[in-house]
């Protein structure tokens, strides 16, 4: 989902082109063991575990070990399983009483090794009965709270293979008891049930209602994942965390006023009995167009009451969720992205927007979306469906497969970096479906970091890395920050968007651009996204992948910036110039202040006015927190800049310069050198 940056977004900053490192050796370590201290600002949340070893391995600490489900390496292992769940759904918007009412039926096949003697379902509009979980831990007002609104699940009808069955609802998870068990591997049950709710105005942002126009989403009780992990997945929905579901086909129909139109998750089915000839001459149009063709035109959509009400079907395949929207007066662009990697038909994008509320930049909808599903299916991996939808509305961004929510305000420009943002979710966590409500850094963290690459292709010569850098310090300023490893729901609500967006992005760009480089880990993240596709992977198999691939042992890094909330700060203590046999020597002292390391990377002004870039490895570490690095020059330095490219993440920059320093570099794009396209996508 979107979260909005407080300041402003985008610096307009040049890339430098800067020689090649030379990276020094021997370097002298100074003996003493210093104490390892917490960092240097006061009122930070000490998560620290200050007189560890930061080289400590935590693959075997804290990561369940590599199996039979889960290899070493990082893959899915030879008996890798999941579940799976095939949904038909009815329903039908009833305008007047604001409700929806409607039937499930499931087909859930069991590929675990266990028998199951019970399922477990979320059932999340439940979180708007009064007293829930989440109306009581977040305020009214806030952008997760209830606002008061009566609402939940009215479900009967339950049944398990056509008989009759038991239930338990436990807030926003419904437990039903199996009379025969579900065998393993293959056993299936098939689980109906009639439900119906209120729908309320503001669903926690992510669904909701404006005037006429409804935003459909969470709408039907959907199967908990079981897992080789934790089995099931019973973490109630609160409003922060987001989701974990089971991949399967679902065919769906909605049955609203006609005179509605209805966007939603899949292909539309029927035609024929809801679009005039006109819209399905069109839309045939612009299913082999790469220009915009509108569908329903600013002169069309004057809503007049219609009788009656028109079913609406639509199918959609290989996903873990379908939503929808339903309104009387959108407008209607689409566009094909032409032949696409993966894809020699292309993807019909398409927007809808309340007309004329919506703001004007909503006519660049259908191509916004267009450009980003072209984007980021040529960086990262194909994007899998038929069809990419973006509709404007009340929630502020939110996405689900196929079909993504944003401000019906949102203007040119905004719309874009927030239409962007929603369809990233396609790949993250749609495609690769990990655990939302456990790791935002894996769902929103995953996608604000292929942002980065997006927006600074968008719009060129501009870098994201100075505000969301500047982001991450303001929480952790506020002594909000907690590791990335926190589950959503404990994160306080306005460090948010720091944990689980900007800094996750900063954190994979720095190991990308500083510690494994550009083209290993484009390697490793488009391979974690292959091997992972329309699976269940947690952050052991997203570490081991990075390690595998890249042939790093990473620990350290998982464990500074994954596992604690410290900060990085190294610092320059002094240099010494002296000359030996006719070679000058330059002795310069850095030291560690805080418990995590980081490779020496120096900018070295020297007397004779030249610079030399000295990188010393992250290894030099091991046991200590003084260095020394003895570096042969031609010249005396006479100054020292670490980090001259201004892209690395030190919290404390007054001692990372030293003497006459060199300037550091104004930030450079983070996308400096490009994604290796060469690399295999799928
Ligand atoms: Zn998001």
């Amino acid at each position: 989902m979107r979260h909005a940056l407080p300041a402003a977004l985008l610096l307009a900053l040049a890339a430098c082109s800067r020689n090649k490192p030379q990276v020094v050796t021997p370097v002298r370590v100074d003996t003493a063991r210093v104490v390892v201290e917490p960092s240097n600002s006061s009122n930070v949340r000490s998560y620290l575990t200050v007189n560890d070893d930061p080289f400590h391995r935590i693959d075997h600490m804290d990561w369940p070990g590599p199996n039979r489900f889960r290899a070493a390496d990082g893959e899915p292992g030879p008996d890798y399983w999941q579940q799976r769940a095939d949904y038909s759904i009815t329903a039908t918007l009833d305008t007047t009483a604001r409700s929806i009412a409607g039937a499930v039926t499931i087909k859930y096949v069991n590929n675990s090794p266990d028998t199951l003697r019970f399922v477990s379902l979320q059932v999340d509009q439940n979180l708007y009965k009064p007293g829930s979980k989440g109306s009581v831990i977040n305020p009214a007002d806030s952008r997760w709270g209830a606002r008061n609104f009566q609402g939940g699940y009215v479900i009967d009808k339950l049944t398990v293979d056509g008989k009759s069955a038991r239930s338990r609802v436990d807030d926003t998870m419904m437990r039903v008891d199996l009379d025969k068990p579900i065998a393993p591997r293959g056993g299936t049950a098939t689980i109906a049930m009639s439900f119906s709710f209120r729908v309320p105005d503001h669903g926690s942002d992510r669904m909701g209602r404006d005037s006429t126009l409804y935003e459909i989403a969470q709408w039907f009780p959907r199967m908990a994942v079981y897992d080789d992990v934790r089995g099931w997945n019973t973490d109630p929905y609160l409003g922060q965390g987001e989701f974990y579901l089971e991949y399967g086909d679902y065919e769906f129909a909605v049955t609203v006023p006609a005179g509605y139109l209805v966007a939603a998750s899949g292909l539309l089915q029927n035609a024929s009995e809801v679009l005039t000839a006109t819209q399905r001459e069109r839309l045939a149009k612009a299913a082999s167009s790469t220009s915009v063709v509108a569908i329903v035109t600013a002169t069309e959509v004057a809503p007049k009451p219609v009788a009656g009400t028109k079913t609406w079907k639509f199918r959609a395949q290989n996903v873990h969720d379908v939503a929808w929207a339903a309104a009387p007066d959108f407008r209607w662009d689409a566009v094909s992205t032409g032949p696409i990697a993966g894809n020699e038909k292309g993807v019909l994008c398409q927007a809808y927007y309340v007309w004329p509320r919506a703001g004007r930049g909503w006519e660049d909808g259908a191509e916004n979306t267009q450009w980003t599903i072209r984007t980021y299916s040529s960086l990262f991996y194909p994007f899998p469906y038929p069809q990419a939808t973006s509709v404007a509305g009340p929630v502020g961004g939110m996405e689900y497969p196929m079909f993504v929510m944003v401000h019906t305000a949102a203007e040119s420009q905004g719309a874009f970096g927030t239409i962007d943002h929603e369809h990233g979710h396609e790949w993250y966590p749609m495609t690769v479906g990990s655990n939302e409500r456990r790791y935002a850094w894996m769902d929103e963290g995953f996608n604000t970091y292929i942002n980065a690459f997006s927006n600074e292709l968008r719009t060129p010569k501009t870098s994201a890395w100075p505000a969301m850098f500047a982001n991450w310090k303001t929480i952790q300023g506020q002594g909000v920050s907690v590791p990335l490893m926190t589950p959503p729901d404990r994160i306080d609500r306005t460090a948010l968007g720091a944990v689980g967006y900007r800094k996750p992005a900063v954190v994979l760009l720095t190991l990308r651009n500083h510690v494994v480089g550009r083209d290993m880990f484009d390697r490793a993240f488009r391979e974690y996204t292959r091997r992972w596709a329309f699976k269940h992977p947690t952050p052991a198999d997203f570490f081991r992948t990075v390690e595998n691939v890249t042939g790093t042992d990473l620990s350290w890094y998982w464990r500074a910036f994954f596992y604690t909330n410290d900060v990085l700060d190294l610092g320059v203590d002094g240099v010494t110039n002296a000359t030996t046999d006719g070679q000058i020597v330059a002795s310069i002292a850095v030291r560690r202040h805080t418990s995590i390391p980081f490779p020496i990377i120096m900018r070295l002004r020297l007397a004779d006015g030249s610079m030399q870039e000295v990188t010393i490895p992250v290894e030099i570490w091991n046991s200590n927190q003084r260095v020394t690095a003895e570096v042969p020059v031609r010249s005396n330095v006479i100054g020292v800049r670490l980090w001259p490219d201004g892209t690395v993440p030190d919290w404390n920059d007054s001692n990372d310069a030293w003497g006459n320093a060199p300037a550091a570099d104004a930030p450079a794009l983070v996308t400096t050198g490009g994604l290796n396209t060469s690399v295999p996508r799928k």
